[in-house]
This record gives C-alpha cells, sequence and structure tokens, in this order.
C-alpha cells in the first residue's frame, strides 16, 4: 500500500501519524520476550496438526456454506502468534483470494494492526467461519455450530497470548452473548483463560467516523492488556 493511503487509513481511525510511530516502538517492546515464553511451553503441538487442520478445513462438508463458497478462508499469519483476530466470516474478496480480510475493511484492518507497532504476518487472523453465507448475510447458528470446533483447535495450537475478537458478530459469537457491541468493547473478556478484547469492525469504522477514536482506545486496551500478561 503506498504512503497516501496508508495515511488515509489512519486519519480514518483518528490515528495522527505520530501516534503510530509511538505505538509502533511500543509494540516493539511488546512483542520481543514472545518467543522465551513460547519456547518454554511443554507441548508445542507439531507442525502436522496443523497441516492436517488446514487440509481437513479445506474439504470440509459440514454444513451447507460448502455449496456456496468458492474456497475455504483457514486464515493467515504465524501459527505461533500471541495476537489472534478473529472476523466473522468471509465476504467476496476472501472467497475468491482465500483469504481473510483483503477487502477494504481488510485494509484497514491492517493499519489498525500496524498502529500497534506489529505486522500482519505476525499475528494470525481468521474468521469464526471459514465459508462464505451467501451475500455475506449473517452466519446462521447451526454454520457457526458446525465450524467452531476448527477455529478452537486453531485456538489450541496458536495458544496466543491475547484473542482480538473483530466486530459484533465475532464478539457475541466467542463470549456467547447477546450484548451490544458497546457493552462488550472497553474491558478484557476471558476466552478458554486468554484475554480477549473486542474492538470494532473496520467495515463499521469505514462507515461511522464518529467511533474512530474508540476504536483506536480498543487498540491501546489490547496492547495493555498483552504488555500486562507480560510483566
Ligand atoms: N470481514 C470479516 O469479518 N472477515 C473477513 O475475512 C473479511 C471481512
Ligand atoms: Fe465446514 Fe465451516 Fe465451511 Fe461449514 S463453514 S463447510 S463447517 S469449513
Amino acid at each position: 500500500m503506498d504512503n497516501a493511503l496508508r495515511l488515509k487509513y489512519l486519519e480514518a481511525m483518528g490515528i495522527d501519524v505520530w501516534v503510530s510511530r509511538t505505538s509502533a516502538q511500543a509494540g516493539q517492546s511488546l512483542s520481543s520476550p514472545v518467543t522465551v515464553v513460547d519456547n518454554a511451553l511443554p507441548a508445542m503441538p507439531t507442525i502436522g496438526d496443523w497441516d492436517a487442520l488446514q487440509a481437513e478445513v479445506a474439504n470440509c462438508k459440514k454444513c451447507t456454506l460448502c455449496e456456496t463458497r468458492t474456497q475455504t478462508v483457514f486464515g493467515t499469519g504465524n501459527k505461533n502468534a500471541d495476537w489472534l483476530l478473529i472476523g466473522e466470516a468471509p465476504g467476496q474478496h476472501e472467497d475468491e483470494q482465500g483469504k481473510p480480510f483483503v477487502g477494504n475493511a481488510g485494509h484497514l484492518l491492517t493499519e489498525m494492526i500496524r498502529a500497534m507497532g506489529l505486522m500482519r504476518e505476525e499475528v494470525f487472523i481468521t474468521n469464526i467461519i471459514k465459508c462464505r453465507p451467501p451475500r455475506n448475510r449473517d452466519p446462521h447458528a447451526d454454520e457457526v455450530e458446525s465450524c467452531n470446533d476448527y477455529l478452537q483447535r486453531q485456538l489450541a495450537i496458536i495458544q496466543p497470548k491475547i484473542i482480538l475478537a473483530v466486530g459484533r458478530i465475532a464478539a457475541q459469537t466467542l463470549l456467547n452473548t447477546d450484548l451490544p457491541l458497546a457493552r462488550l468493547r472497553g474491558k478484557v473478556h476471558s476466552l478458554n483463560n486468554t484475554p480477549l478484547v473486542v474492538v470494532y469492525h473496520p467495515a463499521y469504522l469505514l462507515r461511522s467516523l464518529p467511533e474512530k477514536r474508540k476504536a483506536w482506545q480498543d487498540l491501546l486496551l489490547a496492547m495493555q492488556t498483552i504488555k500486562k500478561s507480560e510483566d
């Protein structure tokens, strides 16, 4: 992405460039102790588990979304990541490319990640369901249920230090609640003993500029939370 476009996205979020650079430095120091902790884990899952899971998802026919998808969207990034970002479902571009968050909302998500001093490649990004619902409708409960096992296995292998639930549907699904996003953001939840922070969906932010400051607050909360867990 060129600099002008990047600036436009950061501006849309209300992030001044100097803020982004400051946080970039903070982010680097946040992520440095990671390897030590990961190496100390007793039972690192083998690559085989991951590859097998990926192959299983690619061929999955557990729900009817398999009939309309072009391909599954397993997720991309680092499978040893400290950060696991979980969105809702693939849209048209994701379905075409087989990667999560590659449309306009994806560009903003990439900028949100950069604003935290991270690179997209060092986090892992996926969705609660791996196939695109027709016309981007909300996922049905039975589809989420069918796909949940894959997300749980990804979570077990990655063992992230923090989970970001991206948007209302992901947050409500992961936290098993009907509360509105406004009630879910701004606090640290927990999923299988891993801290979980809810952030606005970038597609929503692109439509709703007044929320941009709150979006940055959400990211700051996430950065503070992971820092605390490393202290
Ligand atoms: N929105 C999502 O929630 N996930 C994607 O992968 C793309 C857009
Ligand atoms: Fe399988 Fe999940 Fe796709 Fe349904 S959405 S077919 S459960 S991968």
